[in-house]
């Protein structure tokens, strides 16, 4: 076959074209962190710490932006400046703190838009079933090569029973929640997520 010569491996341009998808993506976020008067790295832990409502620890925001933890400081500082994270004695350890956002802070992270929601939406539902399934496969993947922060993913939870149904529409199983679970009910960042390491 004369395209076999001419075409580059499958896996480069998959991975061309998912670089392409991150960069708009990007681009989306930095143009909704700029409207909203904030740097990419101040939007992303503004997102972050909002959806931790009993507080998160400095480190795991620096974690979770990929950047260095006096970066994220600096971060967090211009959040509080902006009245949108304050920050409070840690639940767990008086002597430590945590971060939680204010109600203005919630508010403008619950407003915030979904940048590769407009990427999502061309595609139908089985195609985003199948998508979200090699998704989570890669997420689990990077995690464990240790790229990116752990995540409260059911892959990663000690109540998963992985295909406890196989040939099932509902292989997999939350012992937390007791019932069975389809490929597209599984949470990328689940409360309830205790880690099964
Ligand atoms: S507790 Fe949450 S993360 Fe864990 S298996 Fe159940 S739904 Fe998934």
């Amino acid at each position: 076959m004369k395209f076999d010569a001419i075409t580059e491996p499958l896996d480069l341009r998959l991975a061309e074209g998912l670089t392409r998808l991150a960069a708009v993506a990007r681009q989306l976020d930095w143009e909704s962190a700029e409207s909203a008067g904030l740097s990419p790295t101040q939007a992303d832990i503004l997102r972050f710490v909002a959806s931790r409502p009993v507080g998160v620890r400095l480190t795991a925001a620096a974690d979770h932006a990929g950047v260095r933890k006096a970066t994220a400081s600096d971060a967090v500082a211009a959040l509080e400046r902006k009245a949108l994270v304050r920050k409070h004695a840690d639940a767990l350890d008086a002597r430590a703190v945590a971060l939680r956002t204010t109600t203005k802070g919630q508010r403008s992270a619950e407003a915030w838009p979904i940048s590769f929601r407009s990427v999502i939406e061309g595609l139908s539902a089985a195609e985003q079933t199948l998508l979200f399934g090699l998704v989570v496969k890669m997420i689990r993947q990077l995690q464990h090569r240790g790229l990116i922060a752990p995540q409260r993913t059911c892959v990663t939870c000690r109540h998963f029973r992985e295909n406890r149904s196989p040939g099932t529409n509902t292989p997999h199983y939350c012992a937390l929640v007791g019932a069975p679970m389809a490929e597209h009910h599984l949470r990328l960042d689940c409360p309830e997520h205790e880690s099964a390491a």
